[in-house]
């Protein structure tokens, strides 16, 4: 009887018999065709699921379609529910990792910022669908970060030269800090990782969008390039 089988922990087994039925389903709807869907349930009930109720393993076909669209995936025809529990989303993720649908590495959290940047980037190449949900509480997470010890004298010195005028763009700071001044960034135009010094003749105020420009845009070595013209004080520094 249905009603005694137990709500036990879902195996693997379980697991990837269902991602399995999912993507044949989807593969049939994608060439047009239409799918008895109660009939594949109950092949996976008579097989790998036969511990499972009918309507067990209804919702779980549709809490996959929930994760496919939290994965930017196409969800097959099966309505999304979402109550997937976040230990089963992440070994339903581990299975289709195995069966190529996915790159694992892609989709997961991280704390550390140039790999949350490259995943971001790749999964942004990817033309993912739908609106995902997030993380709730994003887990805390202590990290160790290499920074440089820097000169409050020239970061001072820096700010009170450009007198809240942007040296990249010769336009005010975006906005009035509670001290009246108007904010900027101290940015050294040779990084401090590549080896750069922290010196007058390496160190400008940028307002936050040349800031970012100097970092991110595919001009940025124009754009550091006109810096270096335009603001006497400055002076290349030897490549490492
Ligand atoms: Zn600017
Ligand atoms: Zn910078």
């Amino acid at each position: 009887m249905d009603t005694e089988k137990k709500q036990s922990r879902w195996t693997d087994e379980e697991l990837a018999a269902s991602v399995d039925t999912y993507l044949k389903i989807l593969a049939l709807e994608e060439d047009g065709q239409t799918v008895d869907k109660p009939l594949e349930q109950r092949i996976l009930q008579e097989g790998a699921l036969i511990n499972r109720t009918t309507k067990a393993v209804d919702f779980r076909l549709q809490n996959l379609s929930f994760l496919f669209v939290e994965l930017g995936l196409k969800p097959n025809s099966y309505p999304l529910m979402a109550n997937i529990g976040s230990g089963v989303a992440a070994r339903v993720e581990i299975i289709l990792a195995s069966k190529g649908v996915i790159d694992l590495d892609d989709y997961l959290p991280t704390a550390d910022e140039e790999t949350l940047n490259r995943r971001t980037e790749k999964l942004r190449g990817k033309k993912l669908l739908g609106v995902p949900e997030g993380i709730e509480k994003p887990k805390k997470v202590t990290v160790t970060t290499t920074s440089y010890a820097r000169s409050p004298r020239i970061k001072a010195w820096i700010l009170d030269n450009a007198k809240g005028i942007c040296e990249g763009c010769d336009q005010p700071g975006p906005f009035e800090q509670a001290d009246g001044t108007r904010f900027l960034e101290v940015h050294h135009v040779k990084h401090l990782a590549n080896r750069g010094s922290d010196r007058r003749s390496n160190a400008v105020a940028l307002c936050p969008n040349c800031h970012k420009r100097c970092h991110h845009a595919n001009d940025k070595d124009e754009f550091t390039a006109t810096l270096y013209q335009k603001v006497e004080r400055l002076k290349r520094e030897q490549l490492d």
